[in-house]
């Protein structure tokens, strides 16, 4: 059984330690009191995390839990060229969870914090009456005016990835087809949000446009082209897939949470970023498609395939705004 909420707040609270300088006072007050660096904008991103939905608990253990839950804001903030400040978790758990799963919880989100240096600054604690449910907001922030958007892709511009993809679905794949009775698989694959290629492409002033990779290449690749009035073509061989993955992996599965930025052909975009490879993987189109092609180079359309989780019915799927 969970401890008393407030026994909880207080553990939490002295695990989450001393607020940083940008945190003026964390939990402990109504609100947390933020000082963003002088000169910068601040940035905002909330993600739910929900048992059966982003995680189950036989197949995820609750460090790697807590960890994905944080990584998901820390892309975003990544994707923005900023750097992230604080954390605020929301969470709801079952009467019934154990109390060795919420301390593991914890320990997975705060060690990940700690390495990127974001205090968790507040939150709320609820009783679920279903599952496992988590709401994780990342404050960050980056200089004026110099966010990077998902708005700035132009005709002509190459189209970039880092990383590899398709190794998160690949795994969960693989999860899906074992035995779950007779051995207890669990996901081992926690991929760090890539915040200093993000703050190192924002410095150089490569990227016209970036987006996070949390939905699947095709989807947050349409992402960009709606929101910056663009097409794209994706050039199949050149995909960085994953060892153990599959083409359709690598298009379409989620939660890779590596980045995908466009840049001028003239731009002198370097093979590695703070040692991350960066692969060029197709071009931006004036025409309003996004396009693939294949390996005798004839184009076809990229239909955006939102990835599902989990195939069972209490999968609802994930809309990321
Ligand atoms: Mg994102």
């Amino acid at each position: 059984v969970p401890l008393a909420e407030r026994k909880l707040i207080a553990r939490i609270r002295r695990q989450a330690g001393r607020a940083a300088r940008t945190v003026l006072q964390g939990i402990g007050d109504d609100a947390a009191v933020l000082v963003p660096p002088r000169g910068h904008e601040l940035l905002v991103t909330t993600d739910f995390c929900l048992e059966g939905v982003h995680f189950r608990r036989d197949w995820h253990s609750a460090g790697v839990v807590g960890q994905r839950c944080l990584t998901r804001g820390l892309s975003d903030i990544a994707a923005m060229g900023g750097e992230p400040i604080a954390a605020f978790l929301s969470l709801a758990l079952p009467r019934a969870l154990p109390q060795q799963w919420v301390d593991g919880f914890f320990a997975g989100f705060l060690r990940l914090a700690k390495r990127f240096d974001v205090t968790l600054a507040g939150g709320d604690i609820a009783h679920s009456l279903t599952g496992v449910l988590a709401d994780v907001m990342v404050v960050g922030s980056v200089p004026r005016a110099k966010a990077i958007l998902r708005s700035g892709a132009k005709p002509g511009d190459v189209i970039y990835v880092t990383g590899r993809l398709g190794g998160a679905a690949a795994e969960l794949q693989s999860l899906g087809k074992a035995d779950s009775s007779a051995q207890k698989r669990r996901l081992r694959m926690t991929p760090l949000p890539r915040v200093a290629v993000g703050r190192g492409l924002r410095e150089k002033g490569l990227a016209h446009a970036m987006i996070d990779l949390s939905d699947g290449l095709s989807v947050d690749l349409a992402h960009i082209c709606e929101e910056s009035g663009v097409g794209a073509v994706v050039n199949q061989h050149l995909l960085p897939i994953a060892s153990g993955a599959a083409l359709n992996q690598a298009l379409h599965g989620g939660e890779d949470y590596e980045l995908l930025f466009t840049a001028s052909p003239r731009a002198k975009v370097p093979v590695e970023i703070t040692g991350v490879p960066v692969t060029e993987i197709g071009w931006i189109t004036r025409e309003r498609k996004v396009l693939i092609t294949d390996l005798m180079g004839k184009p076809k359309p990229l239909k955006p395939k939102g990835w599902e989780h989990f195939n069972s019915r209490a999968s609802l799927g994930d809309t990321h705004l």
